[in-house]
């Protein structure tokens, strides 16, 4: 019997709208040619969520999502909003708040750079040919952006500021669990990213990440410094597989990993919870600059439809469909103007979805 999901479709400001388009229409490329269905509630997010509902994050667009499988999200934000107070702003009143009430404590952010695409990176040549495919598993909700007490205190010139970097055994087992688990259905490494040789909350992690990595025989287990960790992704990428590491330290190497490949318009990423339910988004904003054209990267909203099927939905194959038609569509040589190379041709927003889709149908 054909298999039904609910899906949440929260696209959000500027380009995320554009994005999106393309990206459920891939959605209904799967769901003609296979045997699923996705059933799409839209709700307001962001921006349009304050003009239209008095807030970037209604509780109407809270209930779609509790009563939803999965959440797909475009992006938020724009200059119409940014005088606002900060916590009612798009970014800030949106997607934290759902990161809270969803408890999605585990942001996986794959750096991925296709063959076809390698001219894009700030790399040699040499050091990236064929390709990467890194997978930076993030913890989320806890660490030193979350732990208490952090303030600021005393006065004039006399003050300090402080915060709190805490880490317990049950934190850093459920994401090391999660990072042990992808590492399973991809090239079976795992490198741990901690500074054990100076701070105690890493002591801690490095211990739980050892035990955790007894039920995982089968995954290769390392452990990096963080200040080595960041030497070596700039150096030879290739040599990570699944990197796990704790909310401060996935932070800055997601987003040096993710600048390797050279376009922000490629990248997808998942934020899940503990039953892996999860929210999935490009990590690009809401590109102002650009929005309204018709030249937006459709890609990474694209490739987060494939993780939406890999992680959430269980359809690993299916997501390899998707992911192998964004792969032969650049090499076509067909690019949007972000990722432009002589020789290729330039298309927009709806060309580019439009050839994943005749691939996909192919
Ligand atoms: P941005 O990611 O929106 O844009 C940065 C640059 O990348 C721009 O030049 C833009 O044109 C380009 N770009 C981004 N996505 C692209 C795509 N798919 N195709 C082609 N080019 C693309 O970041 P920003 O300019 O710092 O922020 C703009 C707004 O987005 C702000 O309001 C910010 O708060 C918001 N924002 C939202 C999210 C989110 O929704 N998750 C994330 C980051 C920024």
């Amino acid at each position: 019997m054909s298999k039904s999901y609910k899906v949440a479709v929260l696209s959000g400001d500027g380009i995320g709208p554009e994005v999106m388009a393309e990206a459920l229409k891939v959605l209904d490329a799967v769901q003609a040619k296979f045997d699923v269905s996705f059933e799409r509630t839209f709700a307001n997010v962001g921006g349009i969520a304050i003009d239209e509902d008095g807030q970037a994050l209604p509780e109407k667009t809270v209930d779609v999502c509790k009563a939803s499988d999965a959440i797909l999200f475009g992006s938020v934000g724009g200059p119409k909003w940014e005088t606002l107070p900060p916590d009612e702003q798009p970014e800030r009143g949106a997607l934290l708040p759902l990161r809270k009430i969803f408890g999605l404590f585990c942001n996986l952010r794959p750096a991925i750079i296709f063959p076809a695409l390698t001219g894009a990176s700030s790399l040699k040549e040499e050091v990236i040919a064929g390709g990467f495919n890194i997978l930076v598993v993030r913890e989320l909700t806890g660490g030193i952006y979350f732990a208490e007490p952090k303030g600021i205190e005393g006065e004039g010139g006399a003050r300090t500021g402080f915060d709190t970097m805490k880490y317990s055994d049950a934190e850093v087992e459920r994401i090391s669990h999660v990072a042990f688990q992808a590492a399973r259905k991809r090239g079976s490494k795992v490198c741990s990213i901690d500074k054990a040789n100076v701070l105690s909350t890493s002591v801690l992690w490095r211990e739980v990440v050892e035990r955790v990595a007894k039920e995982y025989p089968d995954v290769e287990l390392s452990h990096m410094y963080v200040d080595n960790a960041a030497m070596q992704l700039v150096k030879w990428p290739k040599q990570f597989d699944v990197m796990v590491t704790k909310n401060m330290f996935g932070d800055i190497l997601s987003d040096a990993a993710a600048m390797l490949t050279g376009s922000i318009g490629m990248l997808p990423s998942a934020s899940l919870d503990a039953n892996s339910k999860g929210m999935y988004e490009p990590i690009h904003g809401s590109a102002p600059d650009i929005a309204g054209k018709g030249v937006a990267n459709p890609l990474a909203t694209i490739l987060s439809v494939a993780m939406m099927l890999r992680y959430s939905l269980d359809y690993a194959t299916l997501a390899d469909k998707i992911e192998h038609a964004v792969g032969r569509v650049l090499d076509q040589g067909l690019r949007t103007p972000d990722i432009m190379a002589d020789g290729c041709r330039e298309v927009g927003t709806v060309e580019m979805g439009e050839a994943v889709l005749g691939e996909l149908s192919a």
